[in-house]
């Protein structure tokens, strides 16, 4: 039986409330005195639930393998992240904010600079943002259709930005149209399937077109496309795991992650604090939460060890008040480890906790790495987290007599 399967057979609806915290790229490695970002920060609140929660390490994919947070949330929400793959594309988009459908192709572009048939610059001198929301606002006043496909672009950061082509019969098995080097000929995408025929096309003649409206914007003169992708097929967590999600998140990705398994996305502003207020807003309308906090993976990136210490700590003055919201089943954990002394997402395995009033108390003096590693969950896969939680909100049926 396939494991949808087994979840469609087993789950069951009910009152209770599960509550799933995730502090991106929450897990680290030792670094500033030994200690880990975790270790370092003053956590009384969080030690304290540790003491009385099931705790574990998760691993984000499987052993060894660095997560982009696309993959590692789709764990987090109870998929096989290897099954269901999420195109750059389609992340690219969710990541500007775009609306995507099932009609759509989602590529990532770039401006670049091409002399005499030659691309000289991919990232077209690295143009500020304002001038690429300036050319883009040109082509998109120019360029709405080709054919039946409708364009719609967007800026990103830079000489970034992505493209969805929207319309019927369009594939995303088509060739980047990137040579990947500078001082080689420019290279338009190309059919890889019979079905794609259309769509390469479409995309070729997008090139074209737009190197007719920059002819005279040297170095943005020209557009690479890369990472065609269509909307991942993902059944939603309705679905399968019986539930009815809610998600709270303040970085367009997140919440182009969650719409993509069926949750509702909320309202909320920039702080942690209109994090939780929306949380307390509308905890009688959903039995699911998905509550996302960006900051502190930014920090690892950046290799800033006191900042990413900082938003812990943030977190930890805020958990009395989700606590008092008295979710029946309660998780704290990351979607993978963003350690500050590698200044890069990683493949370490993630602090788990969870509270239930079914759970192991597992008398841990603290919420981190090295702790949680005693804790009765163990060592297991992120995508398995869903049917903990699940389970200690008696949400599992017996499987078999
Ligand atoms: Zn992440």
């Amino acid at each position: 039986m396939e494991r949808e399967e087994l979840f469609k057979m087993l789950t069951v609806r009910n009152e209770k409330k599960i509550l799933l915290v995730v502090l991106d790229g929450l897990g680290g490695i030792p670094f500033k005195d030994g200690k880990t970002e975790l270790e370092a920060a003053n956590t009384p609140n969080l030690d304290a639930l540790a003491k009385e929660s099931s705790c574990g390490l998760s691993i984000p994919v499987r052993e060894g393998i660095t997560p982009g947070s696309g993959p590692a949330h789709l764990a987090i929400f109870g998929y096989d992240p290897i099954k269901y793959e999420i195109g750059r594309g389609i992340l690219e988009a969710l990541g500007v904010g775009m609306d995507v459908t099932k009609r759509d192709v989602a590529v990532r572009g770039n401006f670049a600079t091409i002399e005499n048939g030659i691309i000289t610059d991919r990232r077209a001198g690295r143009i500020p943002t304002e001038v690429n929301r300036q050319l883009i606002k040109e082509i998109s006043d120019r360029l709405k259709k080709i054919d039946d496909v409708e364009i719609i672009l967007k800026s990103g950061r830079e000489h970034r930005f992505v493209l969805i082509l929207r319309g019927d019969g369009l594939s995303d098995e088509v060739s980047d149209g990137d040579p990947e080097k500078e001082g080689l000929p420019q290279k338009l995408p190309q059919p890889l399937a019979p079905q794609a025929g259309k769509t390469a096309e479409i995309a070729s003649r997008f090139i074209k077109e737009v190197e007719k409206i920059l002819k005279d914007k040297h170095p943005a003169n020209t557009v690479l496309l890369r990472g065609f992708s269509k909307y991942p097929d993902i059944p939603s967590m309705e679905e399968i795991f019986k539930v009815k999600p809610a998600a709270i998140a303040t970085y367009p990705m997140y919440r182009g992650l969650a719409k993509l398994v069926g949750m509702d996305i909320l309202d909320t502003g920039e702080s942690l604090q209109d994090e939780v207020n929306s949380l307390k807003e509308n905890w009688g309308k959903y039995d699911f939460f998905y509550l996302h906090v960006k900051k502190t993976d930014s920090y690892g990136e950046d290799g800033n060890f006191e900042n990413k210490v900082k938003v812990i700590e943030e977190f930890d003055a805020h958990l009395p008040q989700i606590l008092a919201l008295k979710p029946d089943v309660l998780v704290i954990t990351g979607d993978h480890s963003t350690p500050s002394k590698m200044k890069s997402h990683s493949w370490h395995p993630v602090p788990f906790l969870l509270k239930s009033s079914y759970c192991f108390n597992d008398d841990l003096k603290a919420f981190t790495e090295r702790e949680c590693r005693k804790g009765s969950l163990g060592v297991f896969y992120a995508q398995e987290g869903m049917a903990l939680m699940l389970a200690n909100a008696l949400r599992l049926k017996k499987f078999g007599a």
